[in-house]
């Protein structure tokens, strides 16, 4: 089978990137390792993604936002920073005279199923769904992708949208840093007694993370993140112990907490790819830049990602130019390396920060929150960086 592109990975990125194709002319192959009913109507995963401005403007580019349920769409108005249970909170929030809200939070399902639906009748789309990748190889003209039933699959490019451990990368011979951090983070859904007025907040302790996620009514997405065999343990709580576990990890600061459904949970690796690009082939989303999650980047970094490989692919195409040409390549890879490099040191940074429970680091932090505080540009610069990316 020959095709114009091939992308592996129908995730958010892969999706995007497929949809910001449509209307090219070009033939595409989208091949993912879940069937296709399961990318129409996605799981629950448990993750409330923490949206840009830019990425609902680029959800409404591509036909997605409008076919996400009103209720399910939940304003965040403010993120706060908090050093344990010092009452000291770095606030982070729209500047004056901005809008009225640092981005929006939904469902990672409910993006999934927005984007599938944006995709699933795309003329010149075909889908090799519930099926993996056996085997990538190069060759002069272009890339041959072997599925695992044997059947072979040529294109002059081949997006490699497979997640962080991406297997594509690997049989690209492109290398990446991959770090297991030996923490996990638990996400559930849990009710409180106290309005959480859309502020997200972020308690930094020594032995774990807490993040309070604000969503419709008095409901809150807690992301704990623990030691990994003490995760295991917390995940196993039956609800009534669970929930009394919630409350006290979250020091109570929105009353009693009642644990709504399941326990989710995700290991935690960060992973950055030494390229982005390679001859014939691009990485986007995670396969690219995998993020720690604290500062719910990811998502926005590989819609980004997607939107920008395509608009050079498409232009290509229209001017009857090579969509794979070295140039096009480095210039994804230049423009994609600056939009995730200083946010990907950035995060690792603060990770640094609050994970490193020396003594030096525990008189430092509360030092440095104060001083980040004090200088009120630099706050307002990150928030609109937050807001930007
Ligand atoms: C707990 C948690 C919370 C998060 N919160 C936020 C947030 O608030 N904001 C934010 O911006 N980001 C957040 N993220 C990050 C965000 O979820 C990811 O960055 C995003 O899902 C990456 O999209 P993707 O399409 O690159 O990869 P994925 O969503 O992982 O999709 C990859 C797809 O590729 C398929 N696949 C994998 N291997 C193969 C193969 N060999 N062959 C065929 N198909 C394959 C998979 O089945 C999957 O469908 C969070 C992540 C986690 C873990």
């Amino acid at each position: 089978m020959q095709t114009d592109v091939i992308v592996v990975g129908g995730g958010p990125a892969g999706l995007a990137f497929v949809r910001g194709l449509a209307g090219s002319d070009l033939s595409i192959t989208l091949i993912e390792r879940q069937p296709r009913a399961a990318l129409a109507d996605p799981a629950d995963d448990g993750r409330e993604i923490a949206l840009t401005h830019r990425s609902e403007a680029t959800l409404r580019e591509l036909g997605a936002w409008d076919t996400i349920p009103a209720g399910a769409v939940a304003p965040l108005r403010e993120a706060r920073v908090l050093d344990g249970r010092s009452p000291f909170a770095l606030s982070f929030a729209p500047g004056k005279g901005s809008t009225d809200r640092l981005g929006q939070l939904v469902a990672n399902h409910h993006l999934r199923r927005a984007m599938f639906a944006t995709v699933q009748d795309q003329p010149r789309l075909s889908w090799e769904t519930g099926i993996g990748v056996a085997q990538v190889r190069r060759h002069g003209r272009g890339v041959a992708v072997t599925l695992d039933d044997g059947r072979r699959i040529t294109a002059p490019l081949l997006v490699a949208a497979d997640a962080r451990f991406s297997a594509t990368r690997a049989a690209l011979g492109i290398p990446a840093r991959v770090q297991h951090l030996g923490r996990t983070m638990l996400l559930v859904r849990a009710a409180h007694a106290r309005d959480h007025d859309h502020v997200a907040t972020e308690s930094f302790g020594y032995d774990q993370t807490v993040a309070l996620l604000p969503l419709a009514g008095r409901v809150s997405s807690v992301v704990l993140t623990l030691p990994t065999d003490l995760a295991a343990r917390v995940a196993a709580l039956p609800p009534a112990a669970l929930s009394a576990e919630l409350t006290r990890r979250t020091d109570a600061r929105l009353g009693a907490m009642e644990a709504l459904g399941r326990v989710y949970a995700y290991p935690l690796a960060t992973v950055w790819s030494t390229h982005f690009a390679a001859p014939h082939a691009a990485l986007i989303g995670d396969a690219a830049v995998g993020m720690h999650p604290v500062t719910a980047h990811g998502f926005n970094l590989g819609l980004r990602s997607a939107a920008s490989l395509a608009a050079l692919v498409r232009k290509a195409a229209a001017t009857g130019g090579d969509i794979a040409a070295p140039s096009l390549l480095r210039r994804y890879e230049a423009a994609h390396r600056l939009a995730a490099g200083p946010l990907f040191a950035a995060t690792e940074a603060i990770v640094r920060l609050y994970t490193d429970a020396r003594p030096g680091a525990r008189i430092a932090r509360p030092a440095l929150l104060h001083a980040a505080a004090r200088l009120s540009p630099v706050r307002a610069g990150i928030a609109q960086v937050l807001m930007r990316h």
